[in-house]
């Protein structure tokens, strides 16, 4: 077990800059699919949070579904190539799907993702992600809503782990130095 290092981050984005923004978010898609059937779609684990707070701020009906996915590690890198470890328990065919993830850094298991839905025929498929490592991007993948673009930087927080542990921080935080020692 990881001991809790909470006193060794640096908050990067508070949770009132978090909430202000998942807040934008929910309304700007809110609007873009009024009177429209909308479906999110969340990548398990790190995505929960976010989830969790974003479909409070869509005002119109919606449904949430679950994916989880594990990379081949440094494979992932070369082929891109992502397991599917949970699917989701529903159909999407026809339906308007919007993808709810937590950070895009190189672009793969994204990109693998959106490829897999497409296939599966839905009426539209776009993506949400809250945080966006643009210049880590090795392949392009279109988002549609994003929350903020980060620098090359580890985060934790916020549903974003390290060894599984600081999901449950309201804020997004750097690893100081010492961190990652034991
Ligand atoms: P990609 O396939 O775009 O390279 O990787 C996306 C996944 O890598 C995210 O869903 C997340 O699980 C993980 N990831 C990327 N950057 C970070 C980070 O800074 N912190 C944490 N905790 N996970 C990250």
């Amino acid at each position: 077990m990881s001991t809790w290092k909470i006193d060794k981050l640096e908050v990067y984005l508070t949770k009132e800059q978090i909430q202000k923004r998942v807040a934008e978010l929910g309304a700007r898609i809110s609007r873009d699919y009024e009177g429209q059937d909308l479906h999110l779609v969340a990548v398990l684990k790190g995505s929960v949070v976010f989830l969790a707070d974003l479909m409070r701020h869509i005002t119109i009906p919606h449904s949430i579904d679950f994916m989880a996915t594990s990379s081949y590690g440094a494979a992932t890198e070369s082929t891109g190539i992502v397991r599917i470890l949970k699917d989701l328990d529903m159909p999407i065919i026809g339906r308007n799907v919007l993808i709810v993830e937590d950070i895009v850094d190189t672009g793969y298991t994204l990109d693998y993702l959106r490829r897999i839905l497409l296939e599966r025929e839905p009426a539209s498929l776009r993506i949400v992600c809250l945080l966006d490592k643009r210049e880590r991007r090795e392949v392009e993948v279109p988002i549609d809503y994003i929350g903020f673009e980060i620098p090359n930087v580890f985060v934790v927080g916020y549903g974003l782990d390290y060894a599984e542990l600081y999901r449950n921080l309201p804020y997004i935080a750097i690893p100081k130095e010492g961190f990652l020692e034991d």
